[in-house]
């Protein structure tokens, strides 16, 4: 089975339809791990695609926050303004399925997804000392996860905890051939808000049956996505900050 990973849409549909344009062809099913909505001004036609496309998605924080499951107050200003406007834009039947989305993790047939970490979708695996913390929760040879925007992951071997790098800015797709003996974290990175220094938008193709997986980013446009969060009226810096990925 070929799989489209998807993460962090963030309510970002120019990014997302360039990512279906570049992986076209190249999957037979779409999972998701989350944060459909929040920054972004397209929360409806992206909910109303992922409603129609995608075979999993688990709950990001900000699907919680947006639809009504979760204080705001642990956001910072600018993610509240934009929730705040978020749920007042999303129609009532994509709160509803936001709020009826399962929290992760989600145990697939050929692997795992979760939204930050296999303890809590709020909470950030950036570095291999936060996963050393959480490895007795990583079940199964691969899990997918979100959150942090930041394409890449951890592997996990018997002595170690490694960081897999996020690829180069001028590689186009990085294959990783998955060994038996090694446990994977895989990060596909944002789709629509990514914060690691690359604004392209960010996913990965996985084939289970080789195992392979292939980081995979692309440009879209940018300049429209920004145009439509200032028209309306979202923060500036949620445009500004696309055009550098950060
Ligand atoms: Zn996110």
């Amino acid at each position: 089975m070929r799989c489209l990973i998807l993460s962090d849409i963030h309510a970002n549909w120019h990014a997302l339809q360039a990512v279906l344009e570049d992986a076209a062809g190249r999957f037979d099913q779409i999972i998701c791990c989350g944060d459909l909505v929040g920054y972004g001004a397209n929360p409806n036609q992206v909910v109303d695609w992922v409603r129609d496309n995608v075979t999993t998605v688990v709950r990001g924080n900000h699907d919680k926050a947006c639809s009504g499951l979760d204080s705001l107050e642990w956001f910072n200003p600018i993610a509240r303004t934009s929730a705040v406007w978020t749920m007042e834009t999303l129609t009532p039947e994509n709160t509803a399925y936001l709020r009826g989305l399962p929290q992760g993790p989600i145990q697939l047939e050929h692997f795992r997804i979760f939204h930050g970490s296999p303890a809590d979708e709020d909470e950030y695996m950036v570095s291999t000392q936060d996963v050393m913390c959480l490895r007795f929760l990583v079940e199964g040879h691969v899990s997918f996860f979100g959150h942090t925007h930041v394409q890449g992951g951890f592997f996990l071997t018997h002595k170690a905890i490694s960081k897999i790098p996020r690829p180069p800015l001028e590689s186009v797709g990085q294959e990783i051939e998955l060994e038996d003996n090694i446990r994977y974290l895989i990060n596909p990175g944002s789709v629509g808000q990514p914060r690691d220094g690359d604004p392209r938008a960010a996913y990965v193709l996985y084939d289970t049956d080789q195992p392979r997986l292939t980081y995979c980013r692309v440009e879209y446009d940018i300049a429209a996505a920004q145009a439509q969060i200032r028209a309306e009226g979202l923060p500036d810096v949620l445009a500004n900050r696309l055009a550098i990925g950060a």
